[in-house]
């Protein structure tokens, strides 16, 4: 069998979790939308069952996959409903909602319920995508709390720059939110932060808070955290070698001859591509862990392998195991080397094996 796979620690997911609901110090919704960033939400969520408040997933597709594997929880639609025909799923699967948009509202208050819902109206503080403006925001809490089937209703707002840590742009938002939410009754519960914002703007923890990319271990704070430093990697992408050969000096290696040898150098092929969410435009020098010692790609990634130098690594050669990214590799520093983020290698994840840990 092809020898990449996928390892999953469902106990450092635990950990992060702990971590992420400890820092906040409330309530933690566990996002586990786009299959938990790659992990897998169904078994992600069933890891978290005993702990979790409840899970963030971004439309009714992800919500019923884990209703239908028996999660009671409760679950979270970030991106809200679509239409008017998602109310009657939304009520019968006891599914949470955002509304971030007037036509929502609208549709709300033509609704017959036969539930109690709750409702996460959702502001936008700055990050000028989904949500309410600052004007339109406590018209429509008004229109919605008199609604008598909405039981409780949440205020949140989200972040767009919160893993920057000397950017006013979270104490801006976050300035804007408090103010809006000064106007609302005393006590209303609300919901601010991500993971950036839950490690690194202590000031932003609330009632509920929402971590998503620390829960696998991963983060892309721009300076020093003790928070992040606690965080144990979820994944391991790995795989082997499984060629060698020795090249002059001079040579090219790969699509596009993209890397010429400086030198003699001993080449590995590695059992994993850009088909398996490993990014093709990793440059030559992107870090990898050959045998638990830390070495270097070189060349263009291929669909199904990339090439590694083994030049200083006399005691590897083929069946090496090679770490791309995990507990000894933070992804973000692989993403880094193409222009990437966390987020996308993570949730890009495909074709490969993924074993439970
Ligand atoms: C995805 C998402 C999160 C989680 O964000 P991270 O940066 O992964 O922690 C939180 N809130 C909302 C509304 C989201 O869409």
């Amino acid at each position: 069998m092809r020898p990449s796979r996928a390892t999953i620690d469902l106990d450092a997911l635990r950990h992060n979790y702990r971590l992420a609901r400890r820092l906040g110090g409330g309530r933690a919704l566990a996002v586990v939308k786009a299959d938990a960033y790659g992990h897998g939400a169904i078994a992600c969520a069933r890891a978290l069952e005993a702990d979790a408040d409840g899970f963030g997933v971004a439309c009714m597709e992800e919500a019923l996959e884990l209703r239908e594997a028996g999660i009671e929880a409760p679950i979270v639609l970030l991106e809200g409903f679509f239409d008017a025909d998602e109310l009657d799923l939304v009520e019968r699967h006891h599914l949470w909602t955002v509304v971030a948009s007037p036509w929502q509202v609208d549709l709300l208050e033509r609704h017959r319920a036969r539930q109690p819902w709750q409702v996460w109206l959702k502001l936008d503080s700055g990050m000028h995508r989904l949500g309410l403006s600052p004007e339109e925001f406590v018209p429509a809490w008004q229109r919605l709390s008199a609604l008598p089937w909405i039981e409780r209703m949440v205020a949140m707002t989200h972040f767009s720059r919160a893993d920057e840590l000397s950017h006013p742009s979270t104490p801006g938002q976050m300035a804007v939110f408090e103010s809006v939410l000064a106007s609302l009754p005393p006590g209303t519960p609300a919901s601010v932060a991500n993971s950036a914002a839950l490690m690194a703007w202590p000031a932003t923890r609330r009632e509920w808070v929402r971590p998503g990319l620390m829960l696998y271990g991963a983060h892309m704070l721009d300076a020093p955290c003790a928070a992040a430093d606690e965080l144990r990697a979820v994944m391991t992408l790995e795989s082997k070698v499984i060629a060698v050969r020795d090249l002059a000096a001079g040579e090219p290696i790969g699509y596009a001859g993209t890397y010429t040898t400086t030198r003699p150098t001993r080449v590995g092929v590695v059992a994993a591509g850009y088909a398996d969410g490993y990014p093709q435009y990793a440059t030559s020098g992107t870090p990898v862990v050959i045998d638990g010692r830390p070495g270097e790609l070189i060349g263009r990634v291929s669909m199904d392998m990339l090439t590694i130098d083994l030049t200083d690594h006399p005691e590897a050669g083929l069946g090496s195991r090679v770490e791309l990214w995990g507990p000894n590799l933070p992804v973000a520093e692989v993403a880094a080397r193409s222009g990437n983020s966390p987020y996308r290698l993570l949730a890009g994840l495909k074709r490969v094996p993924r074993r439970y840990a």
